[in-house]
């Protein structure tokens, strides 16, 4: 039912309406998994309650290389008709430091990834990533507020963070209600514009930050232990990727991305470890068909309202969630497009 209420949330100015519509591609996906796997939190922290915060139930996590750990906020089981999805996140243990990627969608959340840290290692937390503006990655970053580390975001998160963060957490109340207390918008303590080196004790993890793709602030992070390259939402699996940013500037940064060697990546949706480049090729892929088939709707004639009937059919079938965010897409290349 919130899912609903939420697609069916009229917004205020048309000046807003832009910026609204494409942060709920974000909120949709982020609320389509939380609500079902909320009550599950819910019932470990009343469990855990009196007892305080130390006994929130830890986060499911898997080990996908030597001290990095994700967790998976796919269900197996998941299809376009289902709401049960969410981001994947998780963290790196060094010898000397913990780095969080992306600390989840809510306070509850990020206390659960939290307990599942503190089940692992009694490192220092020194880094929450956030790897981009979208609320199922960052909002639980307010769990990590004692630990004191540095909130680290791309260059224009702030921007993004000032545009759209009281919406975020406007939606997150009025869809969760009391479940979303403690939920705060964190912005970031220190930027990356271009590259970052955090040292972890004998780890270096590299971050990056990208042009306009996913959206027009992604941040990427390599493991050079592991050679694992955690790529958040500049990579889908299996689910429809999200366009947020530049359609044109994801393909630009996917020719660059799948020149990087690795031994796995970490999609921001899917599986929590896949093959790197070739786990790539099916976005890639979606993302041409889209421009492709879009520049010749402009061409022909065909109204941006009608565009996505016409565009990238060949990938129905191919993706979950994709009635559900295809004409959001490719309305949003139709406008990055037209004027090329
Ligand atoms: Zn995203």
């Amino acid at each position: 039912m919130p899912i609903r209420l939420l697609l069916c949330f009229q917004f205020g100015t048309p000046v807003e309406r832009q910026n609204e519509l494409l942060a709920r591609a974000g909120l949709v996906l982020f609320f389509a998994g939380i609500i079902r796997r909320s009550a599950v939190l819910a019932v470990a922290v009343l469990l855990g309650a009196t007892a305080g915060r130390a006994e929130t139930a830890a986060l499911p996590v898997t080990e996908i290389a030597s001290g990095i750990f994700v967790h998976n906020g796919v269900h197996e089981e998941a299809s376009a008709a289902n709401e049960d999805a969410i981001a994947n996140i998780g963290f790196v243990i060094g010898d000397e430091a913990v780095a969080v990627i992306d600390p989840g969608g809510s306070f509850v959340q990020g206390s659960a990834l939290r307990a599942a840290i503190r089940a692992h290692t009694d490192q220092p937390i020194r880094y929450v990533i956030l790897t981009h503006v979208h609320p199922d990655h960052i909002l639980g970053a307010a769990a990590f507020r004692d630990d004191h580390p540095d909130f680290i975001g791309h260059a224009k998160l702030p921007g993004a963070l000032a545009q759209r963060g009281e919406y975020y957490l406007r939606r997150l109340h009025s869809a969760l209600g009391d479940e979303a207390n403690g939920t705060e918008v964190v912005p970031p303590t220190v930027l990356v514009s271009d590259k970052l080196d955090l040292d972890l004790g004998h780890r270096r993890l590299t971050l990056r930050a990208h042009g306009p793709a996913h959206t027009d602030n992604d941040l990427t992070i390599f493991d050079q232990i592991t050679r694992t390259f955690w790529l958040a939402d500049l990579l889908f699996v299996d689910r429809i990727p999200v366009i947020d940013g530049s359609l044109i500037g994801w393909l630009k940064q996917l020719d660059e991305l799948t020149e990087i060697p690795a031994d796995r990546a970490v999609p921001g949706h899917g599986p929590v470890s896949v093959a790197w480049p070739a786990a790539a090729e099916p976005e890639r892929r979606y993302l041409a068909a889209v421009a492709h088939d879009t520049r010749a709707a402009i061409k022909a004639g065909i109204g941006i309202a009608n565009a996505y009937r016409q565009v990238a059919n060949s990938e129905r079938g191919k993706w979950l969630l994709f009635d559900e965010y295809h004409p959001r897409n490719v309305t949003a290349s139709y406008k990055e497009l037209e004027w090329e």
